[in-house]
């Protein structure tokens, strides 16, 4: 096993949920209802190992929206379908140093990454319009949501119609986006701006549970081979670039702070998820509402910190 004292090591991740439940700061999100309704003591935990030990503690059978956890996954369909020259033809792979939904290209008039708003919805009308171009959209919905099911081992992926209608009523920001980024010329010819938006909005619909999302992390941790069906879902080429920018990229404004205190590709979302790889180990998913000033779960960030000052899974912990 990838971690041989494994009633030892939950017995430590127990001990990180417990100190980590009572804190109180953060606010849950309030742009939609589907978001605002959820209490701010939810809070779970799930890890699955490369080798599919499994441990869940808290609330980790809530069904939850993914929000931006899904950016990784969608990017790495696109990777995985298009290879990364072709994506990255039309996005970068750099920090944006700006808000996630703020409204500026780089120098060359690309989005900067995946994982900010502009460059999701621009990875999303790739998938719109280069990945099997000839599928309708409902066709396309299915196509992609079968790439989450199977990253996720065929555990929890369901789809919330509210939060989708909810995503689409209140997207002024990510619509101008989408012009701002049409009049640019930062799409393929023939892509379809609202179904791409359209795409985009679905797959920050997608709901999940801690259980299911840290299979997801896992199959991302194991180099694209879901560890508890053994499907290879992802070449490992295209796993790599998405833990790259989880890496720099991953956790909004707080990125480099995360990435020199944790050490560890990761992605948070609007929902109180973080999705967190330790890469050739584990995946683990921490889900609490109540967000930070930059958007990050409160508890999840502590969660992750103190795990990494016990065990050396930063990335350049074993020089
Ligand atoms: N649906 C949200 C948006 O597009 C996702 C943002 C997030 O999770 N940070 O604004």
């Amino acid at each position: 096993f990838v971690i041989p004292e494994w009633l030892d090591f939950i017995s430590h991740i127990e001990e990180f949920y417990w100190s980590v439940k009572g804190l109180t700061g953060g606010k849950v999100a309030s742009y939609i209802p589907q978001l605002a309704r959820f209490s701010p003591d939810h809070w779970g935990v799930s890890v699955c190992t490369i080798d599919g030990q499994r441990y869940s503690i808290g609330d980790t059978d809530i069904h939850f929206t993914m929000q931006s956890c899904s950016k990784p996954v969608t990017y790495a369909i696109a990777l995985n379908e298009l290879g990364n020259e072709t994506v990255h033809k039309y996005v970068g792979t750099e920090p944006s140093g700006r808000m996630f939904n703020a409204i500026v290209l780089d120098y060359n008039d690309k989005p900067h990454n995946p994982l900010v708003n502009a460059g999701s919805i621009l990875v999303n009308g790739l998938l719109q319009s280069l990945v099997k171009p000839d599928m309708s959209s409902s066709e396309k919905f299915d196509y992609v949501q079968q790439y989450f099911k199977r990253m996720a081992g065929g555990e929890y992926v369901g789809f919330s119609n509210g939060t989708f209608l909810s995503e689409r009523e209140n997207a002024d920001r990510n619509f101008s986006l989408g012009y701002y980024m049409r009049e640019n010329k930062c799409f393929p010819e023939k892509c379809d701006l609202m179904a791409s938006l359209d795409l985009y909005f679905q797959c920050c619909s997608m709901e999940v549970t801690t259980e299911s999302m840290s299979v997801m992390a896992a199959t991302l941790a194991n180099g694209g081979i879901c560890p508890i069906t053994g499907d290879q879902v992802m070449q490992p080429n295209a796993v790599r670039d998405v833990l790259s920018l989880m890496h720099s990229c991953g956790m909004y404004d707080y990125s480099g702070q995360f990435a020199f205190k944790v050490g560890l590709p990761a992605k948070s979302g609007v929902c109180g998820a973080i999705m967190l790889v330790i890469p050739n180990v584990m995946g683990v998913c921490t889900w609490s509402p109540p967000l930070d000033s930059l958007g990050n779960s409160v508890r999840g960030l502590k969660f992750c910190e103190e795990m990494v000052q016990v065990f050396n899974f930063h990335r350049y912990d074993n020089l």
